[in-house]
């Protein structure tokens, strides 16, 4: 059974009607039907609510909601919330945090979170026809925002800066309004986005008039006004810091000292080669989505920003750095996002609430240093197993629970399995002989 054509009003059918559909065209077994419509919320008003967040919804997709507890940032206690799928991570982001809480915790800042947008536009004549009228029109441009912008301007926020950039060398008539925002507590993808479409209009307004008064030649064809998820000025720092002695506990072959040089080693390889990189700043961003998507934020935002950052300098590099000078060994991370404490889903997810409430409603400047330092915990527990035991250690053993539940194992065999590979190598296909006995 398959598809055969294009079919029409598949978004106004309800989702019991698509779930059909499926079950009839792709048969889609009756127990994996029932899968789908069990993950539905009890409560139909809570169920109507996650519909209303996306399109075409059939069903909820679950991935668990823990705690990493033992943060301390700044001096403050922190219990992080993650939701994330993947096992090992939340562990891995608990037992850093519970080490460097011992030995000062996080330390975390953010200069000022510089949002950025642009208005794109092909302007086909005289470059100093422009750059003439953008110099003269500048401030009454960012006035001519003030319906759009009167209520962030009260928090502080609004438009910072405003620029035009001749694009020209990389393609033909190209230039952009380069626009700097303050957004305050919201990470403000549709605050930026309304008033870059507000803005485009009046430029292309200005322009057509003072071509038409000067006679001027030339067209403007606004391409597009949007924000950037690029934001490298909305950067938080945070690192942690201890004499080497401490981390004589991580091996027992590796005086504290070897282990601060290998793991600084491991870091520089990171720094060096865009491979390993890759992998490392994956297990960075392990701990930092966790958290993003457990406050409701946007997770392909902050990934997005993080990547580009990363290859700044022409080169995809680790975003972390380690060092060690006079038997001091300082871990650091420095990676720029985008997040907010209001608006998106932050208030609209029930459980993006409870994780701001179990984060003792942060400001978007303490989030970032919360994610920020979720982020370091992770990168730090990963960088220490691949230097000492190696990965698979602890990842097989959390990998254990989920081949005995894909086996259908029993309570009975669950917990033999767990005591018999207590000190051996997990594999699927040893872990299947041991059930089968
Ligand atoms: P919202 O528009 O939902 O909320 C932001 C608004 O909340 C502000 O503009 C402001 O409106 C109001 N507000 C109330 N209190 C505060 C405060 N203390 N500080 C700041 N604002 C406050 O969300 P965002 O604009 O933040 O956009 C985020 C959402 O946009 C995310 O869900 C994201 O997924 C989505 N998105 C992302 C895109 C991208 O990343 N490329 C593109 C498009 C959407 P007012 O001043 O009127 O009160």
């Amino acid at each position: 059974m398959a598809q055969q054509k294009a079919i029409a009003g598949f978004s106004k059918w309800s989702a019991d009607e698509k779930l059909n559909w499926l079950k009839d065209t792709f048969g889609l077994p009756e127990p994996l039907v029932r899968d789908l419509q069990s993950h539905r919320h009890q409560d139909p008003d809570m169920q109507e609510m996650y519909e209303e967040f996306s399109e075409n919804t059939v069903s909820n997709f679950f991935i668990p909601f823990g705690l990493a507890p033992n943060f301390l940032v700044n001096g403050k206690w922190y219990v992080v919330p993650m939701a994330i799928e993947e096992s090992s991570v939340v562990a891995a982001a608990s037992h850093a945090a519970k080490f460097w809480s011992a030995h000062g915790g996080f330390t975390a800042v953010v200069d000022d979170p510089v949002k950025v947008g642009q208005v794109h536009f092909i302007w086909t004549g005289a470059k100093a026809f422009i750059a003439d009228l953008f110099s003269r029109t500048r401030e009454a441009l960012v006035a001519a925002m003030e319906p759009v912008t009167a209520s962030m301007k009260k928090r502080g926020g609004g438009i910072k800066a405003i620029r035009l950039v001749d694009k020209t060398g990389e393609m033909e008539n190209y230039y952009q309004l380069h626009v700097d925002f303050r957004t305050a507590e919201a990470m403000g993808a549709n605050f930026i986005n309304t008033v870059l479409e507000a803005l485009a209009g009046k430029w292309k307004a200005l322009v057509q008039e003072e071509a038409a008064a000067k006679n001027a030649t030339g067209t403007l064809e606004i391409n597009m006004a949007i924000l950037s998820n690029y934001t490298p000025e909305s950067l938080v720092k945070v690192s942690v810091e201890t004499g080497v002695s401490a981390l004589g506990i991580f091996d027992p072959d590796l005086s504290g000292k070897e282990f601060a040089e290998k793991f600084v080693r491991a870091v520089e390889i990171a720094r060096a080669d865009p491979y390993r990189a890759v992998t490392h700043n994956k297990g960075i961003f392990n701990g930092m989505d966790g958290v993003v998507i457990a406050t409701g934020n946007d997770f392909r935002a902050v990934e997005a920003c993080g990547h580009a950052y990363a290859a700044r300098d022409g080169q995809y590099r680790g975003l972390s750095s380690a060092s060690l000078h006079d038997d001091i060994f300082r871990f650091e991370l420095e990676v720029p996002m985008s997040v907010g404490t209001v608006g998106g889903l932050t208030s609209g997810h029930p459980l993006a609430r409870a994780t701001l409430k179990i984060l003792q409603e942060p400001t978007a400047a303490e989030l970032m240093m919360i994610i920020g330092a979720a982020g370091l915990a992770n990168n730090f527990s990963a960088v220490r197993s691949l230097i000492t035991s190696g990965i698979q250690k602890g990842h097989m053993k959390m990998h254990l629970t989920n081949i005995l539940r894909q086996l259908g194992a029993t309570d009975a065999q669950k917990q033999a399995a767990v005591a018999y590979f207590m000190d051996k190598t997990v594999s699927y296909a040893d872990v299947r002989k041991f059930i089968s006995g």
